[in-house]
């Protein structure tokens, strides 16, 4: 870093190239006296490895391994009836592959948000559908990971680890989605307890979770910032009512529901952190969600491709084979191009809050970029694959199905866009103040 702010600075000065690389000699001069050894022209580059450990190579095989096994055998079945894949999260759960950013001491596996990403993307390849199923409970959690106390940690994330026990995530309302401080769930303190109403709209895992991460306006008159207050509330509380299965466009195998709470009584003591600071929290959690559901994006993307190019090496039109015509090739290159830096950009995003960072610009960026590009990967398979690729007897419509949510849930691409955009604004006041 020292390195690259003293190039940037001589370069802008106007500095000739010969002198910016007497700076670099310099550099190396320094570096080599003070660490007492002669530095190889490579030694500027030992600080980034693009290498797995072998632990993390063992961890992307195993779920490698159960996306060819238990995913996708059952994939299309899945998509065609909407069914909820209960055997595959039960075999998940008993592998660790599900849950795995609780903590060990709760009982969880303790993942990385590094290693959740390389998980995800080795699911998704798979179905996605399924892969979201699995994945929602991270998001539910995660609020209670980040703001809860012992006793909530112990009972809400311990016993997900005991059972095969599911969680939602429920911020968006019928009214209120991108606009998250404008949601109207109103929760009243009355003595020791609260009393929440309200109605909550496309929440994944809504039929069958056990308990849910809800955001209620506590204060009608405070800001965003102030006025909202998150709660942990178990699902068979009274006066919760969940709604039908919704039949999306895609990921037909997740459970997407609105649920509707009348006068839910909830115990001061499921107040997460204190009143008053649930948006912090609820936004909070996608600096740690964004990465795998871009992961997951990736992971699409990469099926994709690989469908894309079996298929393109098996089809010959005027005698060649259509990976060897042009405007196919180019179009194999260009999902390559996609998929090599959105997963560059989604270990990034993983990486840097794995170090405690603040990731909020990584993971937009690893975000809206994994979601276009699985989006462009997903629709030149169909293209790639002609009149076939239409049909529902080929694997790449159900991809592009697939695809589109990726744009749309935790955060548009134009939400995405303009969190980028706010960060850079911020990062420059700062620096020019
Ligand atoms: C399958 C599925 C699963 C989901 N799972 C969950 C879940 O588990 N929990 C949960 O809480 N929510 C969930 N959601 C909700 C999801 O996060 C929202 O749908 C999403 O945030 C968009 O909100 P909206 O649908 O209200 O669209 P709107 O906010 O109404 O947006 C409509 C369009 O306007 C654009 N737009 C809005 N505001 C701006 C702006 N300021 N500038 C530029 N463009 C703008 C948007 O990008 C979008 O294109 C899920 C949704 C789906 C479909």
């Amino acid at each position: 870093m020292a390195c690259l702010s003293f190039l940037r600075r001589n370069v802008g000065l106007g500095l000739q190239r010969g002198m910016v690389s007497s700076g670099v000699t310099a550099l190396k001069a320094k570096f080599s006296s003070e660490a007492g050894i002669k530095l190889e022209a490579s030694s500027f580059n030992s600080g980034l490895a693009f290498e797995f450990s072998e632990e993390l190579q063992q961890l992307r095989e195993m779920a490698r391994r159960f996306c060819r096994e238990e995913i996708m055998p059952v994939a299309a079945h899945h998509d065609k009836t909407g069914e909820y894949p209960w055997d595959i999260i039960k075999k998940a759960h008993a592998l660790g592959l599900i849950n795995g950013h609780i903590p060990e001491e709760y009982g969880g596996p303790g993942l990385g948000v590094l290693d959740g990403c390389v998980v995800t993307e080795e699911l998704a390849y798979g179905c996605t559908g399924i892969q979201v199923a699995i994945e929602a409970n991270s998001l539910a959690e995660m609020p209670v990971i980040l703001a809860g106390n012992k006793e909530q940690k112990k009972k809400y994330l311990g016993r997900m680890m005991e059972d095969h026990l599911m969680a939602a995530y429920c911020v968006t309302e019928p009214g209120a989605g991108s606009d998250v401080a404008g949601i109207k769930t109103r929760a009243e303190k009355k003595g020791d307890e609260y009393v929440i109403n309200g109605q909550k709209m496309w929440i994944t895992n809504g039929g069958v979770a056990n308990w849910y991460f809800l955001l209620a306006r506590t204060d009608p008159d405070a800001s965003a910032g102030k006025g909202f207050t998150g709660f942990i509330v178990d699902r068979d509380s009274p006066g919760v009512t969940v709604g039908r299965k919704e039949w999306n466009m895609g990921q037909r195998a997740s459970d997407t529901r609105g649920i509707t709470f009348e006068d839910v009584v909830v115990p001061k003591e499921n107040v997460l952190g204190s009143e008053g600071i649930g948006f912090k929290i609820a936004m909070g959690a996608f600096d740690k969600t964004r990465p795998p559901v871009a992961a997951s994006a990736v992971g699409l993307a990469q099926r994709a491709l690989e469908e894309a190019l079996t298929y393109s090496l098996e089809r010959k039109t005027m005698g060649k084979y259509i990976a060897q015509h042009q405007a196919v090739n180019f179009m194999l290159a260009d999902m390559a191009i996609g998929i090599e830096t959105a997963r560059l950009a989604t270990q990034r995003a993983a990486w840097e809050v794995d170090q405690g960072r603040r990731n909020t610009y990584f993971a937009s960026i690893a975000k809206c970029l994994a979601g276009d590009v699985a989006n462009k990967c997903a629709t030149d398979a169909v293209q790639i694959f002609g009149g076939n690729g239409f049909n529902s007897e080929y694997p790449v419509e159900k991809l592009m199905r697939d695809a589109k949510i990726f744009q749309i849930y935790e955060g548009t691409a134009q939400i995405q866009r303009m969190i980028i955009g706010r960060e850079l604004v911020e990062k420059a006041k700062m620096t020019t103040m």
